[in-house]
């Protein structure tokens, strides 16, 4: 099951840049020596992409953003905070690169400059797995909803509340959000459907998904809009690189086989 999961993401994000393919041609004058440290935000934990395990951060991400710095040749100091802090703190210059599970939207872009496509994801309902009411959007009059600060899944719950007819809850990371729904302080989550999978898979977690997804996105590594067009080319063409070099696969496959 899990495996599939990875299979059909991996496919996903591979099929979306299968156009980008000419651009994989990294650039070979990487001589001078990048003596800047780039700061990299993630998220605080987010499981399969960032997380702490044995006292270390691991992590899709984090891997992932290790991997480019280091075939692109740039020094990079990972920092872990609330999701919905990430943009800001880039918009403040303390943070260089955000990542964190963090999709490509129109809205951000207004903001960020975003990296090729990394991995496909989007937004499921989530409900208790003894759950027998809600099977949809539509089950969800009169109902609590919790969603996480800053998130796809906030904006879509935000935007959907009047016709849906339910009250919306918002915490600041994925943890609480899931133990609103297993202690009954909410009825139902909106989360990232790789990200809940794999909580339910690996957490144990008595939850389950309903419905059909509630959208369709792509996860990119962001850069402050306008001003980071070099960053940006490394990290591409470091993506580009390890895609080529199966390393990718290689770092999706540890964290979700
Ligand atoms: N992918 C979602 C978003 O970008 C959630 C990210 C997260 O919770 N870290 O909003």
């Amino acid at each position: 099951m899990k495996k599939k999961m990875a299979l059909l993401s991996l496919v996903t994000a591979l099929g979306l840049t299968a156009c980008d393919q000419n651009n994989t041609q990294a650039t070979s004058s990487n001589d001078a020596t990048d003596s800047k440290v780039y700061k990299v935000g993630v998220d605080n934990t987010y499981p399969p992409f960032e997380f702490t395990q044995n006292g270390k951060l691991v992590g899709i991400d984090v891997d992932l953003i290790n991997a480019i710095a280091k075939d692109q040749d740039f020094n990079i100091e990972i920092e872990q905070m609330d999701f919905s802090g990430i943009i800001p703190a880039m918009q403040a210059k303390m943070l260089d690169i955000g990542m964190g599970g963090m999709s490509i939207t129109d809205k951000r872009k207004e903001t960020v400059d975003f990296s090729d496509p990394y991995f496909a994801a989007g937004v499921s309902l989530v409900v208790a797995d003894n759950n027998q009411d809600i099977n949809s959007l539509d089950d969800l009059s009169g109902k609590k909803v919790v969603v996480k600060n800053g998130t796809v899944g906030a904006a879509f719950a935000n935007s959907h509340n009047d016709e849906y007819g339910y009250s919306i809850i918002q915490v600041s990371d994925s943890a609480s959000m899931f133990q609103e729904v297993t202690n009954g302080t909410a009825d139902a989550l909106m989360e990232d459907y790789p990200v809940i999978s794999y909580a339910i898979a690996t957490g144990g977690l008595k939850l389950k998904t309903v419905g059909e997804r509630l959208t369709g996105d792509n996860y990119g590594i962001s850069v402050l809009k306008g001003a980071n067009d070099e960053l940006l080319e490394k990290i591409n063409d470091g993506l580009a690189n390890l895609k080529e070099n199966g390393e990718y696969e290689k770092i999706i496959a540890t964290y979700l086989e």
